[in-house]
This record gives structure tokens, sequence and C-alpha cells, in this order.
């Protein structure tokens, strides 16, 4: 019976959307006063059917989102809306007052990342802002579009292969909106799998608004920049063995230049599903330095105060230890400009991080000059936002405490710490090193031992909580907590 229903409503579902799209018209939401300048544009092509809080729902044909695009800037500031329904319940239903209430964000990790952050490669970087744009076109009902999702799907695959991670996977998702797929990478938390940190960008290219024009839109810094910038993010990740307490997840999306469709639709499913989005940030255009600070985040009210703070810090935190030192500034581009917007629609936290002061970013975008060559061939500015990816989701999903809970369980393994003294026997002929690390992520000890059992001295250590992780032949590793007093 579910099964049916669903088939059922499925098919009415694309049929509507069949309908709508026939004439060229679609149905969509944007700020009320957007809508009002393309009436008085375009008083025929337009229709308002209900407005509150500032936004829209209208009946409109997207060419003259080209308008909005000239006035805008970057998006083209609408969300697409499958039916008429939907459109009007999207205005009034109770998600949209909602509002997003952000994790309590720390920064604990320094140790870790510190370590990793050198790692950053902008040639990996290069390579992969140049593959998508050899595709030529990435418009969303091109065949070039789904051929680079499946080829970035493979370059994904291909990491988790290198880096030996069954605990990773990646899935295409298929839309009703777009022919267009989407794709999602999970990489599952150790101890809060429910909780989800999430990094993102679209996928998809256009080139002005003509349909029959789109077979050359290369698409290198919008947005094939933020596709490489977070599959560098992961690439760092997984080099360095990063396991996760919450789940993390990468998503690149179908169609978000003819009205974040992709997006709309997965975080319509999140929604739905109610799953607990920790917070989103999304990376879509990286790698263009429009103006004297290297970064802007982005401060609309679609995204979030908590979570913009928290990416301000982290920039703060991390100059301090010298490893980068990026400037930063705050911009706004409005409604829909991007697919943090879809995100926060749905009443999660969301932030855009930005390559530049809105108006000055990179104005070939959505032109046959947005190329590799016209970025300088250099990916040094989205090299930065790199560093910004990886601090966020090591920060916001935390470095896991219980590598291995099971095996002490089961086995005759153990750990424990008694007047100051560890003890630890483990059931191997494997070498064993360990190093304990103190509640601000530091390293304090580290040591490698040849005996399969002996005893830690902590007498120095001040009062505290602490973790000690032992490392055991070739990687398997075994963590346990405790408290000095
Ligand atoms: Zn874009």
């Amino acid at each position: 019976m579910k099964n049916q229903l669903l088939l059922s409503s499925f098919l009415i579902f694309s049929l509507t959307t069949y309908a709508q799209e026939k004439d060229g018209l679609i149905y969509a939401k944007m700020q009320t006063e957007n809508a009002l300048f393309l009436k008085s544009k375009a008083p025929d092509s337009i229709q308002i059917l209900s407005s509150k809080n500032n936004l829209s729902v209208i009946n409109f044909h997207p060419i003259l989102a080209e308008k909005l695009h000239d006035k805008l800037g970057h998006g083209h500031g609408y969300i697409y809306q499958s039916s008429k329904e939907e459109a009007i319940n999207s205005l009034h239903s109770e998600r949209v007052s909602k509002k997003a209430t952000a994790y309590n964000y720390t920064i604990s990790e320094n140790a870790f990342i510190n370590t990793i952050l050198n790692d950053v490669d902008e040639n990996e970087i290069e390579k992969n802002i140049l593959l998508l744009e050899n595709f030529k076109t990435r418009f969303h009902t091109r065949q070039e579009a789904n051929d680079a999702v499946f080829k970035m799907k493979e370059v994904w695959e291909n990491l988790i292969t290198l880096y030996n991670r069954s605990d990773i996977s990646v899935k295409v998702v298929d839309h009703i909106s777009t022919p267009m797929k989407s794709l999602i990478l999970t990489i599952n938390g150790t101890e809060h799998k429910d909780e989800y940190v999430i990094i993102g960008g679209h996928i998809d290219s256009i080139v002005g608004w003509d349909l029959n024009s789109q077979s050359y839109a290369p698409g290198a810094d919008d947005n094939a920049s933020g596709i490489a910038t977070i599959t560098e993010v992961l690439r760092v990740l997984l080099k360095n063995n990063f396991k996760p307490q919450r789940t993390v997840e990468i998503m690149a999306y179908a169609a978000e230049e003819v009205g974040l469709r992709g997006s709309k639709e997965i975080a319509e499913k999140y929604r739905n599903d109610t799953k607990n989005v920790i917070g989103y940030v999304q990376f879509d255009m990286t790698n263009y330095k429009g103006s004297t600070e290297d970064i802007f985040i982005y401060t609309d009210d679609y995204t979030n105060k908590e979570l913009n703070n928290f990416l301000m810090q982290l920039m703060d935190t991390y100059n301090t230890s010298g490893l980068h030192q990026f400037t930063y500034g705050t911009s706004e581009c409005g409604y829909a400009c991007s697919d943090h917007a879809s995100w926060a629609d749905f009443g999660y936290p969301a932030a855009l991080p930005f390559e530049a002061k809105f108006g000055e970013h990179n104005s070939s975008i959505h032109t046959v000059n947005d190329t590799y060559a016209n970025l300088g061939n250099s990916s040094t500015h989205a090299a930065k936002f790199t560093k910004l990816g990886i601090e966020y989701v090591v920060e916001a999903a935390k470095q896991s405490n219980i590598l291995a809970t099971e095996e002490i369980k089961n086995s005759s393994n153990t750990i424990f710490v008694s007047n100051k003294v560890l003890h630890y026997k483990f059931n191997t002929n494997q070498s064993i090193s360990f190093y304990i690390v103190d509640a601000t992520g530091k390293r304090i000890k580290n040591e490698s031992k040849k005996l399969s059992n002996g005893t830690v001295d902590l007498t120095n250590l001040n009062n505290g909580f602490y973790i000690a992780i032992f490392e055991i032949g070739d990687g398997k590793t075994i963590s346990h907590k405790f408290v000095i007093k």
C-alpha cells in the first residue's frame, strides 16, 4: 500500500512538473522585492501567487531570471518549486518560521588540524577544476552534466579505495525536477551517527539563459572550483585517516543554476526524514581573488549567525597557529544566491564562505570566459577555502575517541589507569606505539614499545581529562579516556 501510494504520488508529481515546464513557466519562491521588480519589467510573464515575510511564490518564465541575475550578480535568486501546491506550502508551512538552531560549536582539534593543513595541494585542486572544465558543459539537461557527475563519483571512490575505508560510501541521487543527478559521500560517524556535518557545492554550469547555447559552459570558477575544493578537503582528511564522531557528508548538486533544484530536493528529504544537521557550509566559487580580503562570510538572513561566527573563529584560531594568515570580511548576496539557501529554507544552520565581496567577484561567471586560464592557471585562492573546509569539518564533527571499543570489550585487551599509572595488555605480537592527548587535542606523550603489555608513568600530568591512543601493528587503533585528579 505504501509503495502504491508513493508510486501514484510520484506519477502526479512528474506529470505536474512536465506540464508546468511545457509552456516554459515554472513555480518558484523568491524575495517579494525581486518578484515586484520582475513584475515591473514584464507584467505578463510573472504571476505573484502569495506573499509572506518578504518572500513570494510565483509562476514565471525563468528567462526572466536573467533580469534578476543582472541585478543580483550571482545565482538567480529563486528556489524552484515542483507544483503550485508545493510552492504555496513552502511559504506557509511551519519550517519557514522555524529558526535554525545551531550546534554549540567548539574548537578542540588543534593538534590534528595543525599537522594536516600543509597537506593541501594546489595541484590536486587544479587537476579537478580542469577535469570538470574539460567536459565543456555541465548544463543540467545535457548528457555531459551526468558524465561529469559520474566522473566525480569515480574520483571520490578512488580516494576511498586508496585509503582503504569501508566506513565511507558514495550515493548517486536521482531528482524529480532535473534529469541531472547529485552525489552524496557519507563518512559514518563513530559516536553520533545521526548528527550530520555537511559541506557541498553545485557541479552544474550555465551560460546566459538561452537553452540552445549551453554546449560550451566551462564553469571553472562557478563551480568546478567549489567541487575541487571539497574534493581536496576529502583527500586530506582520508590521507590522515580522519574518523569523525559525527557523520560527515560531502555533496555535489545538480541544477543549482536553474533554481537550486538538486540541493532543494535533498534538503527537503533530510527535513522529511527529520535528520539532525549540525551545520551546512556551501562552497560556490572559491578561486577568484577579487577583494583585498581573502574570504568573505555571507551574512544574509538565510545564513546562520553562530555558524558564520564559528567560521570566523576558526580563521582566527588557525591564523594564530601560523599555518595560514587569512584575512576575511562579510558581505551579502540576497535570497537563494546559492545552495546553502536550500538548507536554510528547511530550517538548517547554513553558511557561505565566498571568494570576494559581493560585486567584486569573478565577472566571467555564466559566460564562455569562466575558464581556468582566466583564473590565472592557479588554485592558490581555492586552497584557502580548502583549509577552512578542513577546519570546519574536523572541528564540527570531532575526531573519534572510541575507535575500537568493541575490541576492548570482546577480547583479552585491557587498558586502565590506577594511581597515575596506565596499564595496558594487548593480545598481539605486533609492535605497539601510543600517544596521549589532552582535552585541547594536544599530543603530550608519544612512545613506541615492543612489548604487548606494560605500564606508562603519568605522575607528571596535570589534573584533567585525557585520551590514550594505542596503535597496534599496521594501523589498528584502540583508545581509552581517563581522568587524572
Ligand atoms: Zn555557482
